[in-house]
């Protein structure tokens, strides 16, 4: 195992960048917040571990590129930042989100509620459900895992279409596995960046995706007739358990992260790291680190205790309830505890 460790005086220039403007906004967190990114740079600090990478297979060493540091993203003409009249990010379903309409409902909800904690300050919404029939996406079987699989970019278009005026951005989530064309295996998602949306699915977030005896594999003898969506109905999705919506929270923020412009990590472990695999992105953390959470700071404009305790309330709020359908937040602990303690030392503050 690699450890990535940058040297502090570097990290320090990417979160505070080199440009007298850029630095005078610096100065403009307060003591505590100033307390909070800097301390989190240090070697052996308790908040923000290094990038650990396990193997050639890992995202760095397959796709080496240049960091982003604070002013790359800051000065990027392209990228896109909310503004008054597109401050909403909206989020449809394509398909089944699980079995029982109440769970997979509540599923959505919860997983808008931690999108809104997440981008503090903007508006989640969710539009009203979709089916895969009136996408009317092409959709194939998978000739190795035979699940069934839907066209990411065909989504993409239909996506276009939906979109709101008053939209940031607009994300579809779907359970069913993706692919972007013929020859490729399969996509986690895909996204348009200019035009700000995306489509992205959680089918492979499921423990059994890759065993045998995974429910949503196909009779080898099934013909698929395209524009026959019969096959769509009762298909198998994922059990929701707290891992698929720790994993799918992940995702979905990292994934609109993208929208904002914000590029792989390569500083720390921040939930904007780049993954190749499951478990690289089980690795990685659920939020951000000290450089990226001021790249989306500056784009949004919220306090970071106001943000973090907004993440907390939408953990402990599920914690509270009980019976069936309480939010299943075990998953959820650490980044509890981690968001604890970023709050001790941001409330530490008296000036
Ligand atoms: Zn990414
Ligand atoms: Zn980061």
């Amino acid at each position: 195992m690699q450890v990535i460790e940058h040297p502090v005086e570097r990290l320090h220039t990417a979160l505070r960048s080199t440009r007298k403007d850029l630095i005078e906004t610096y100065q403009q967190f307060s003591r505590a917040e100033k307390t909070l990114l800097e301390e989190g740079l240090l070697p052996g600090n308790s908040l923000f571990n290094p990038i650990t990478i396990h193997s050639n297979s890992d995202w760095i060493p397959a796709h080496p590129e240049d960091p982003q540091d604070f002013q790359s993203f800051y000065i990027n003409p392209y990228r896109r930042s909310p503004s008054s009249g597109h401050n909403t990010i909206y989020i449809q379903t394509i398909g089944s989100f699980g079995e029982g309409a109440v769970v997979a409902v509540q599923y959505v909800e919860w997983l808008k509620d931690y999108c809104q904690a997440f981008y503090y300050g903007l508006v989640v919404k969710l539009l009203p459900p979709v089916t895969v029939a009136s996408t009317a996406c092409s959709f194939r079987i998978n000739d190795n895992t035979h699940n069934l699989q839907l066209h990411a970019g065909e989504l993409l278009n239909f996506l276009k279409k939906k979109k709101p005026r008053d939209a940031f951005c607009i994300v579809g989530i779907t359970m069913i596995d993706l692919y972007p064309r013929e020859s490729w295996n399969f996509v986690f998602g895909q996204a348009s960046l200019t035009d700000g949306m995306g489509v992205f699915s959680f089918a492979r977030y499921d423990d059994n995706f890759y065993q045998r005896s995974y429910a949503g594999r196909l009779k080898k003898n099934i013909k698929l007739k395209q524009g026959d969506y019969s096959v769509f109905e009762n298909y198998y999705t994922p059990p929701i358990t707290s891992t698929l919506l720790l994993r799918s929270c992940k995702t979905l923020t990292h994934e609109i992260g993208h929208i904002f412009g914000v590029k792989h990590c390569q500083w720390l472990n921040c939930v904007m790291q780049g993954s190749n695999h499951l478990e690289e992105s089980d690795r990685r953390a659920l939020d951000l680190c000290p450089i990226c959470l001021r790249k989306l700071q500056s784009a949004i404009g919220f306090k970071i205790a106001d943000r973090y305790k907004a993440l907390l309330h939408w953990i402990e709020d599920g914690a509270a309830s009980s019976g069936q359908n309480s939010k299943p937040t075990q998953a959820f602990q650490e980044y509890k505890h981690w968001l604890y303690k970023c709050l001790r030392i941001l409330e530490g503050e008296k000036s």
